[in-house]
């Protein structure tokens, strides 16, 4: 339902959090954080309120500065910790968070467990996290590439990767905006939650794939096409 991602200079939980809290009006049931230090991607979720997950997170913060978070409107699953989002591989390497419904997540998440991969949640989200790595052979952009040409449906999709400073997004029918900040880059699926960091924005279009660092932005179709993309000022407040 909501997204924030994050990268920069910045301790990436609290722009996370403020993000998530200016997309609470869209309704949720469950929240949930994944924030990379260089050495591990940590996730930290739970059903309920933001208030739960961020209570939790100020007693014992997750320190790093890339990050992506969620709220959850379940569609697939309940609405429990497992099943919230972010998800990640097995070991733990690669982390999505996804807005939207995989129409063929059954077929797919056939075939992965036939080829080994075991799941924990019943999202059908969970599916892209298990497509990313199979495709995965050192190039996260492409391994994206790779999986999102195997989905139906609708997503704003999330990624990180633990040997990669940076992050991977995509979206078909699911809004997401990205924010430009200096030295630092944002990523959300609604434009108050980015506001109080930047005024700068480049609202994505259907379609659209778009990698981050800390100091800019590549945007390319779905086929691997480079596009351009204009950098709007939004001079409205929040
Ligand atoms: N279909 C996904 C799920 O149920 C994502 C729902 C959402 O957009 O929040 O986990």
């Amino acid at each position: 339902c909501g997204i924030v991602g994050y990268i920069g200079p910045k301790q990436a939980q609290d722009v996370l959090i403020s993000g998530l809290s200016k997309l609470e009006y869209r309704g949720y049931d469950s929240a949930g954080v994944a924030i990379g230090d260089g050495a591990c991607i940590n996730v930290r979720k739970k059903a309920g309120k933001l208030a739960n997950l961020s209570g939790e997170l100020e007693a014992q913060p997750l320190l790093g500065t890339l990050g992506i978070g969620h709220t959850r409107w379940a569609t697939h699953g309940l609405p429990n910790d497992t099943n919230s989002h972010p998800h990640a591989t097995e070991d733990g390497k690669i982390v999505i968070v996804h807005n939207g419904i995989i129409e063929n997540y059954l077929s797919l998440k056939a075939g992965l467990i036939e080829r080994g991969h075991q799941f924990r949640s019943e999202t059908d989200s969970e599916v892209l996290a298990h497509l990313i790595e199979e495709a995965y052979q050192g190039d996260l952009y492409e391994a994206v590439r790779t999986a999102l040409s195997q989905v139906r449906g609708a997503y704003g999709i999330v990624v990180t990767h633990v040997d990669h400073r940076e992050i991977v997004a995509a979206r078909t029918v699911s809004p997401l905006v990205m924010g430009v900040g200096e030295g630092e880059m944002f990523l959300a699926s609604d434009v108050p939650a980015l506001l109080p960091y930047t005024r700068k924005m480049v609202f994505l279009h259907d379609g659209d794939m778009v990698v981050l660092h800390d100091d800019g932005f590549r945007v390319t179709d779905l086929q691997g096409n480079e596009l351009q993309r204009n950098i709007e000022v939004i001079d409205w407040d929040a």
